[in-house]
């Protein structure tokens, strides 16, 4: 069996994201592969009607995007990822993994079976949605709901 050549980190910074983010270290190192890292901030469903008269005027999204570049910084440094290969997207998660997987000829996305969206689930909404839809191998690693 070839080596896989290029791995994919999916990473969403819940508490179990580090035993995924070694896994994916460690599946690098063995097969000498490059490793990116991805992160997906999902668009916020803000809107009046769901939460009133919003009374102050704050970028939200920005401040988000900067939090989230601040944690994938810190999560790739652990790894020796370089900043060209820190990824930072939105949208929908599933579908932002999936499609920097095709664009960057990622031949293993690594998440875990379950992150912030998927705590009573055997798998996650992400993770089911990345192994439905991805067009290469998947490891979902699997994370115990303790
Ligand atoms: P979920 O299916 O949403 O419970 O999450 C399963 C796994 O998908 C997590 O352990 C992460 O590896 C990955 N994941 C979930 N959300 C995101 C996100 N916003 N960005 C990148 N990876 C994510």
């Amino acid at each position: 069996m070839a080596n896989y050549k290029h791995i994919l980190l999916a990473v969403d910074f819940s508490d179990h994201g580090i035993e995924v983010a070694s896994r994916a270290g460690q599946l690098a190192e063995l097969n000498h592969a490059q490793l990116t890292v991805v992160h997906v901030v999902e668009n916020l469903p803000i809107t009046e009607a769901t939460y009133g008269p919003i009374p102050f005027d704050v970028d939200f999204t920005q401040t988000l995007l900067d939090d989230a570049k601040t944690r994938l910084a810190k999560v790739a440094a652990g790894l020796n990822v370089p900043e060209e290969r820190r990824l930072l997207e939105m949208g929908s998660p599933k579908l932002e993994i999936v499609r920097v997987a095709d664009e960057n000829q990622i031949d293993l996305i690594v998440l875990g079976s379950h992150g912030r969206h998927g705590l009573a689930l055997l798998l996650g909404s992400t993770a089911n949605g990345v192994l439905h839809h991805a067009n290469c191998d998947v490891l979902a690693v699997r994370l115990k709901n303790d």
